[in-house]
């Protein structure tokens, strides 16, 4: 008998994310020095973490012998403080995609059905299919996530419905009004998570803590890795109900979040203007990388967060070529194979991204 009999039969089928290539692998495949290649794959802030979230993420070094707070006291209280709920409504994750995990664990059984758009942020239905639930994958209209559609996709089944907006990988955004009134459209049996990793970027994100108090049963998530530029540490957080949070605490790992990520989150919360600043530069970003793409000739879709999904033709191809120059960009699948995800990275990486990608295209000009 070898080992994968053994193994569960779900995680023989189980696909496999794909994340943004790092720089030292595309620095060595290619034989780039490593300062000269520039990431533009995973949607990471390029201007990083503010001083203040740095600084204390220093400090901790100091005592890395220690475990974390299991309970992230601080950094909980400090987050009720700030989204005006009670501090039993937290539950933190090792990124928020833990989060996303907890809830399987909390609410999926073999059978169940997770609604998700077909173009969503992937983890969703990578969650579903480990927890031998089936993911529903509603069509889009325009890469937008369609609400109505959703609600006909919504059956006895269902356990959960994730709607991240601004969408990964798309950039599309739906509206305060039009996400209250899906949700309160939902079935008593339904969850819905409301994945709000990009909300930092938008001037007024959608506010559901008015849902929540009405009871619906709503999780909404949100991450350090994107406006807060703490990706390597890995911290996310969700926010819900106390009975939500209780299950998922339940199901949550002792130490799940480490001590470095707990005091550099409290920095970058400590410091507004940093972000307010990250959202202007990423705004100025995305208009220098639409205005280059308008004089290249390529479509885009405009975007609502700190990436641009672009159509120029042959995106692997494009994505090869422009990593020959230094570039990481990210490729899709094959439903969306004509397309190339572009994060917004500082101006000069915007210009270093434009001319390569003109480069590119004329390098494929006779194939596209
Ligand atoms: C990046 C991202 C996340 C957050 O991931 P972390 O695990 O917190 O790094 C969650 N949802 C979406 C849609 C994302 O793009």
């Amino acid at each position: 008998m070898n080992l994968s009999q053994l193994a569960n039969p779900r995680i023989l089928d189980q696909p496999i994310y794909e994340p943004g290539k790092p720089i030292e692998e595309v620095a060595r495949q290619y034989g780039i020095e490593i300062d000269q290649v520039c990431k533009l794959a995973s949607n990471e802030n390029p201007w990083g973490p503010s001083v203040a979230a740095r600084s204390a993420a220093k400090e901790t070094l100091e005592k890395l012998h220690l475990y974390p707070d299991g309970s992230a006291h601080q950094l909980i209280n400090r987050l009720a403080q700030l989204h005006s709920l009670q501090e039993n409504q937290f539950v933190l994750g090792n990124g928020s995609n833990e989060v996303i995990e907890l809830l399987g664990h909390v609410f999926l059984e073999p059978g169940d059905e997770v609604v998700c758009g077909e173009f969503a942020f992937v983890v969703y239905k990578l969650v579903a299919l480990l927890m031998g639930a089936k993911p529903v994958e509603v069509q889009m209209s325009g890469l937008t996530h369609n609400l109505d559609k959703m609600r006909e996709a919504i059956t006895d089944k269902t356990k959960l419905v994730f709607l991240p907006s601004p969408n990964n990988p798309t950039g599309t955004a739906n509206s305060e009004v039009e996400i209250f009134e899906f949700v309160r459209s939902l079935p008593e049996h339904v969850i819905f998570c409301f994945d709000e990793a990009y909300a930092e970027y938008l001037e007024q994100p959608p506010d559901l803590r008015p849902l929540i108090t009405e009871g619906r049963k709503v999780i909404c998530l949100r991450t350090f890795s994107k406006i807060h530029g703490l990706a390597a540490l890995r911290i996310g957080y969700g926010y819900g109900s106390k009975e939500m949070i209780s299950l998922l605490q339940q199901a949550r790992q002792p130490f799940n979040v480490n001590a470095v990520a707990q005091a550099a989150a409290l920095g970058a919360l400590s410091d507004n203007s940093w972000v307010s600043q990250c959202r202007k530069r990423n705004r100025d970003g995305l208009e220098q990388l639409t205005q280059g793409l308008d004089s290249l000739g390529v479509e885009y879709i405009p975007s609502h967060a700190n990436f641009i999904l672009s159509k120029p033709g042959d995106g692997r191809s494009l994505f090869l070529e422009l990593q020959k120059q230094g570039i990481i960009t990210r490729a899709l699948g094959q439903s969306l194979a004509d397309y190339l995800r572009i994060s917004v990275g500082t101006e000069e990486e915007n210009i270093r991204l434009l001319t390569a990608l003109e480069k590119a295209l004329s390098v494929y000009g006779a194939s596209l």
